[in-house]
């Protein structure tokens, strides 16, 4: 994919990153089979697992996500993706953002989530996930209400990444 087809990553605090998204309709179906590639380039360019509309600016539920195992590409395309199911047991993980770039927290959420989902072709999907893919699925999904990785930190380490990150980016402004 050519580099003109990636997307400029919106960074915290965007406000757009802090809107719930709108569900993906059938009116959105070209846009949305234009947009799915240029996010997996995007993701993979940047390197990240995940990406969701509204990081690169579309108010569109839609996520892409690979893990990428064995260094191969699996990309997965989530259209109006759904947590229909979360297990009692959690699972704690460390977690970073392309929209807060350097900065990583562990963060404790479901360890095992179903997820139903819409692919490119309007068909239905349905997964349950462990591991890495399910702590990924539900950042990402995340992202879709506006929610953010720091959210699920206390006010007090969330005020402290937030303020460090603010610093960081101001410093690259002025060195750029
Ligand atoms: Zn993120």
């Amino acid at each position: 994919m050519p580099e003109t087809d990636l997307l400029p990553i919106l960074l915290v605090p965007d406000t757009r990153l802090r809107t719930k998204c709108r569900a993906v309709g059938p009116q959105d179906a070209d846009a949305v089979r234009a947009l799915a590639p240029r996010m997996l380039a995007t993701m993979y360019k940047a390197p990240g697992i995940g990406l969701a509309a509204p990081q690169v600016g579309d108010l569109l539920r839609l996520v892409v996500i690979d893990l990428q195992p064995d260094e191969k590409p699996d990309p997965m395309v989530l259209v109006n993706p759904e947590i229909v199911a979360a297990s009692e047991e959690l699972a704690t993980r460390e977690e970073g953002c392309l929209s807060l770039p350097g900065q990583y927290a562990d963060v404790t959420r479901p360890a095992k989530v179903k997820l139903r989902w819409l692919d490119l072709e309007g068909g239905k999907r349905e997964i349950t996930a462990d591991g890495l893919l399910a702590t990924c699925i539900q950042h990402e999904l995340d992202h879709l209400d506006g929610v953010l990785f720091v959210d699920h930190l206390s006010a007090l380490k969330r005020n402290m990444m937030l303020r460090k990150l603010a610093k960081e980016l101001k410093a690259r402004a002025r060195d750029a």
